[in-house]
């Protein structure tokens, strides 16, 4: 983590709680945080229907609020999707775009997924790309490979403004949901690597601007590992943030190292 970028810890609740649930969540995070933070920028992102209510909730708290995903088309016949600028009508902060739950359920591609990242931009939502390699590749030794293509594919084109306010959110597939997060030295290692991807495309002052986030089973008592690492900005959280007391340690990351 560097002076120059502010934390960032994001939950992502998936699809896994209803209205009522994800109302009751937002309701504590937004009591928990207001007596106590003092810490990293953050957001949740509950499901589509649930957005409205949670941004209402969470009006005037520190936490922002974010999509799951977007349909890169503009306002149209395309039934069933959502598109940006509707989510930007619910004044969100991000859109967590590239997934590998996308890529693998849904099969998103990395030019759906670049295409999403220059929705997102239109309406001025901030895209969180998320990019990683499955534990069959880090076997074959094709993490680097895996990386470079998927970022590479999603930054092509876009001008240095954009490239440092993009978010990148690393979440090695095999370390998702299965509690074995990776090594801090393996995570600093690719996040060194799109680092320097980011500078070759925009420049140095660019790419030291840009936030890029870890994911894959991070908790209250590993969050503080990462955070000290020199390229990892923040934490993209799965499971751990469906516990408002555990995602309210992880942001106060710095009391639990
Ligand atoms: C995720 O899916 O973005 C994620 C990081 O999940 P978990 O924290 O549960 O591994």
């Amino acid at each position: 983590m560097s002076t120059v970028r502010r934390p960032l810890i994001i939950g992502n609740w998936k699809m896994n709680l209803g209205l009522n649930q994800s109302i009751g969540l937002a309701k504590e995070l937004k009591n928990l945080v207001a007596s106590i933070y003092a810490g990293p920028e953050t957001a949740v992102c509950p499901s589509f229907p649930h957005l409205l209510a949670v941004r209402q909730i969470l009006e005037g708290s520190v936490i922002g609020v974010g999509a799951q995903d977007l349909a890169p088309q503009k306002p149209g016949a395309y039934t069933g999707a959502v598109c940006a600028e509707q989510l930007s009508e619910l004044e969100l902060r991000f859109a967590l775009l590239g997934h590998s739950e996308r890529r693998q359920f849904f099969g998103e591609t990395d030019m759906d997924v670049a295409e999403k990242i220059r929705a997102a931009f239109r309406v001025g939502l901030v895209p969180v790309l998320c990019f990683g390699e499955t534990l069959e590749q880090r076997e074959a030794g094709s993490t680097e490979e895996v990386v470079v293509r998927q970022v590479g594919a999603a930054i092509e084109g876009l001008e240095s403004q954009a490239l440092a306010t993009l978010v990148l959110a690393y979440e090695p597939i095999w370390a998702i949901g299965t509690g074995h997060s990776a090594e801090v030295a393996d995570a600093q290692d690719v996040h060194r690597l799109v680092r320097g991807l980011l500078q070759e495309a925009a420049g140095e002052e660019s790419a030291q601007t840009t936030r890029i986030l870890y994911g894959g089973s991070v908790n209250s008592s590993n969050v503080g590992g990462y955070l000290a690492a020199e390229d990892i900005d923040g934490a993209l959280v799965g499971g751990a943030s469906l516990d408002p007391d555990e995602f309210v340690k992880i942001l106060c990351y710095q009391d639990h190292t």
